[in-house]
């Protein structure tokens, strides 16, 4: 028997990415060929009014939401960069390996987010933070424009919305490159001395700030969100029915995420616990465990953006620009 060469096993991993590629393409086409009739009037007005009398809400917001603004997930078709899906970049042992990979992978997705132009569901969601307090928006799985040292116990940590974060990431990379089997961070020219080394320890790299796969979300925001929660939830108190009336968790949207991940899937249990009746904008239902919608929820399905925009509609009035 032979043994696979190297360039062998090279060839099937490509092969084997390109068969995934394609079966999430599949999937995301059928996805985007079931045609969700806009909701109308009639549905939207309960939702509205509702939207109306809430004094407190609980907003969560998944990548969906941005899907329309030209973000890609990274998840599926389309979504790929170069050949590779977010799960196996967004990862420690991805960084380990190829810190140079993943930090291009990570300045393309800065330069993404830099172009994009918010979506009018952004712009209403905007509106409707307008006059609240500061700080009530909490990014769970942190910010791509966050960098922070690769040893946790260094601690370091800034924020930096620097495009390219090193001149020589400048290359834009065009989308059309997804398919391309040149995965290799070798060809770039990039040495690992030119990446954004650490200020304080000065001797580990800088890596992105979000949460990767295998990782937890930070345990201070989580705590800050369960608080929220738990202030209008009336099991914590002596009785049940006795939560402060002006504590309660009025309304809950679900947005652009299917929320089946922990934490973000208990948070729709705990708002319900704190009176929350909920409502999902979302391409398709959220089927699984706590997720799983009541018959007092109401159901969007579609485009996020698209959805979120026509459901405010008859709150904030049209968005100018
Ligand atoms: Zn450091």
């Amino acid at each position: 028997m032979h043994s696979l060469s190297k360039d062998f096993k090279d060839e099937l991993s490509t092969k084997a990415n390109a068969s995934l590629q394609r079966h999430y393409k599949n999937l995301d086409d059928e996805a985007r060929n079931i045609e969700h009739d806009p909701p109308s009037a009639v549905m939207l007005a309960p939702f509205t009014a509702h939207l109306q009398s809430s004094n407190r809400i609980f907003v969560l917001i998944g990548a969906g939401l941005s899907a329309s603004s030209g973000i890609p997930t990274y998840r599926s078709a389309g979504g790929f960069w170069r050949t590779f899906s977010d799960q196996q970049l967004e990862k420690k042992s991805a960084f380990e390996e190829d810190a140079i990979m993943v930090w291009q992978f990570y300045n393309y997705r800065r330069q993404q987010a830099k172009a994009a132009l918010p979506n009018p569901a952004i712009m209403r969601l905007r509106n409707l933070r307008a006059g609240h307090p500061a700080g009530k928006m909490i990014d769970l799985h942190g910010s791509l424009f966050r960098v922070k040292c690769f040893d946790d116990t260094c601690g370091y940590g800034e924020e930096n919305h620097d495009i390219p974060i090193i001149p020589q990431l400048s290359v834009t990379e065009p989308p059309g490159v997804l398919d391309s089997a040149d995965s290799k961070s070798v060809q770039s020219g990039v040495s690992i001395e030119d990446l954004p080394h650490c200020p304080k320890c000065k001797v580990n790299l800088l890596r992105p700030a979000t949460v990767w796969f295998g990782e937890s979300l930070p345990e201070a925001k989580v705590h800050q969100v369960h608080e929220w929660l738990r202030s209008g939830n009336s099991d914590v108190s002596a009785g049940a029915n006795d939560a402060i009336e002006d504590e309660k968790v009025d309304l809950m949207l679900v947005i652009g995420t299917s929320a089946v991940v922990w934490p973000a899937a208990g948070y729709i249990g705990r708002a319900r616990k704190a009176g929350a009746r909920v409502a999902f904008f979302n391409m398709e239902e959220n089927s699984a465990g706590v997720a799983r919608p009541e018959e007092s929820d109401w159901i969007f399905l579609g485009d996020a953006a698209e959805l979120v925009a026509k459901a405010f509609e008859g709150f904030l009035g049209g968005v100018n620009d």
